[in-house]
């Protein structure tokens, strides 16, 4: 553990790679099963018409290019050393194998790229996908990111996700079999969950012992069904101190070796309805720290696993 009192994302990758490793998000061009092969369905409530949250994505380049640009700002930004290829917005397995097999090859084929990161539904992985997941996990250093917002299944319903908690337990189950690190993704503020239904979430996810974790806060962009509800006052986003005491009480119940790789959500600017105040993305992390030491918690300090 750092002296961030949670198992930051960026310092494991710093110590096992001996210097700054930076994603890079690509859009392969794939779609989702939720946005049809043309990405013109409006899928999930929170979905943008990039397919959810990337910013930055050097669009229609090929994936090569596209890493090859955003090494340079990783360069200038961070000065990052080393990258990580993450196959960000839709559903990066949703292609035949011969074809991912394609763009992952791709990817790894760019000077000073060590890993790939894959992020997808649960539902988009059938046997053969998983087959060639492990194939790259003996390869390089590899991440499954699999999208899962909340472990109740009336939210997954109402957000229109298009799959229930049971199948993310199955796509879950099968990425251990083949001894993937898996990544999930979660929201906090979700439209009719208490406190306790997220927490519940949280819970689950120390259950599972999952490697990876990003906590989200909903954020509602325009151009989205949710951004339409948002505007009709049908839903409600968490003010910053209600956000930060929650995501402070979900750190403390994961299990310890959780590697944390989000904390809060940042939609793009000229887009984002709300919460505005998201937009100072350090001010929330800064909070969440702060929040941290006065109420003497860290990550795992409240794990409920029996
Ligand atoms: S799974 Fe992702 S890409 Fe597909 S509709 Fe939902 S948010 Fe959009």
């Amino acid at each position: 553990m750092n002296d961030k009192r949670y198992n930051l994302f960026s310092s494991h990758l710093k110590a096992l790679f001996g210097g700054r490793v930076h994603k890079i998000s690509v859009d392969a061009g794939l779609s989702c099963p939720n946005r049809g092969a043309t990405r013109l369905r409006p899928g999930c409530l929170f979905c943008d018409p990039g397919g959810s949250g990337a910013v930055g994505i050097a669009r229609g380049a090929q994936v090569a290019e596209q890493i090859e640009q955003g090494k340079e700002v990783m360069r200038r930004k961070y000065k990052a050393q080393r990258f990580i290829a993450y196959f960000q917005p839709f559903s990066n397995t949703a292609a035949p194998v011969d074809d991912l097999r394609r763009l992952y090859d791709e990817a790894l084929g760019v000077e000073d790229v060590v890993g790939l990161a894959v992020g997808t539904r649960p539902d988009c992985c059938p046997p053969e996908v998983f087959e060639l997941l492990a194939e790259y996990h003996r390869r390089t250093y590899f991440w499954l990111e699999l999208g899962l917002q909340s472990i109740h299944d009336r939210t997954l319903e109402f957000l229109r996700r298009g799959h229930d908690y049971a199948c993310f337990r199955e796509a879950f189950a099968r990425a251990r079999e083949q001894g993937l690190n898996v990544c999930v993704h979660v929201i906090l503020g979700l439209p009719g969950e208490s406190r306790e239904d997220m927490l519940a979430t949280a819970d689950e996810m120390a259950r599972l012992q999952v490697d990876g974790i990003k906590i989200h806060l909903l954020h509602v962009l325009d151009g989205t069904p949710l951004g339409e509800l948002y505007r009709r006052g049908e839903i409600a986003v968490l003010s910053q101190d209600d956000y930060v005491q929650l995501v402070t009480d979900f750190i403390a119940r994961l299990h310890p070796r959780t590697l944390v790789q989000r904390l809060t959500g940042d939609g793009p600017r000229d887009r984002l309805l709300a919460p505005r105040w998201s937009l100072k993305k350090w001010e929330v992390i800064n909070a969440i720290d702060d929040a941290l030491k006065q109420r003497n918690m860290r990550q795992g300090s409240d794990c409920r696993l029996s």
